[in-house]
């Protein structure tokens, strides 16, 4: 099982850390042991003075494929949740300065939180989903799947050109503008269409 994340897709986004917009997706990974399992705790990372929560629709892949056509990457997943795509912003910073990969600042243990799973049944329609995200009771982030630049169906065609896609793998697919800092004491908590699928303390 692999974790494969969508950077930059959201242009807001993009602007709020001085990135380009992208013309293809900017695609990183996280490993299984990037997955928070249910009910653990999350505690700060010790090697970050700068932790960022990214609040993102998440997609669950149903179906083992490689090179998959926009027009048939529907069938490929079928459940959806909100997520959090935990980055310690120095160490990227860091990184992206020195030309660096990614991983020590996106990939870390239980930097992937993902919610409670809803099925996606056909009555959903993908190109209209909101999600927002708070930060002790506030609202800080407010996205829909209509403001990406790249789509559920792109991203999967694009990424399938270079990595087969399995049961099971999970779909970051990107966060849109507001993301920030979070500290110990922080209680965050992700909707999906109005409906709280995921409960955070940082301890
Ligand atoms: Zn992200």
């Amino acid at each position: 099982m692999k974790i494969i994340c969508i950077g930059r897709n959201y242009a807001e986004h993009a602007k709020e850390l001085g990135n380009e917009i992208p013309d293809e997706p900017v695609i990183f990974m996280k490993p299984k042991s990037a997955v928070l399992q249910p009910n653990n705790p999350f505690y700060y990372p010790e090697f970050t003075n700068e932790l960022h929560y990214e609040c993102e629709l998440v997609l669950r892949v149903s179906k083992n494929g490689r090179y998959i056509q926009e027009r048939n990457a529907g069938n490929y997943y079928n459940a959806i949740t909100v997520g959090i795509d935990f980055t310690a912003r120095d160490i990227q910073e860091n990184c992206k300065k020195k030309g660096l990969p990614w991983e020590k600042a996106k990939s870390f243990d239980n930097s992937a939180v993902v919610g409670k799973w809803v099925d996606l049944t056909p009555e959903i329609n993908k190109k209209n989903i909101s999600f927002h995200f708070n930060k002790n009771g506030e609202t800080v982030q407010k996205g829909n799947s209509e403001n990406m630049i790249f789509s559920f169906n792109s991203i999967i065609a694009h990424v399938s050109k270079y990595f087969s896609i399995n049961i099971g793998d999970l779909i970051f697919t990107g966060t849109p503008a507001g993301v920030g800092e979070t500290i110990v004491g922080d209680k965050l908590e992700a909707f999906l269409e109005g409906s709280s699928l995921l409960q955070l303390e940082i301890k």
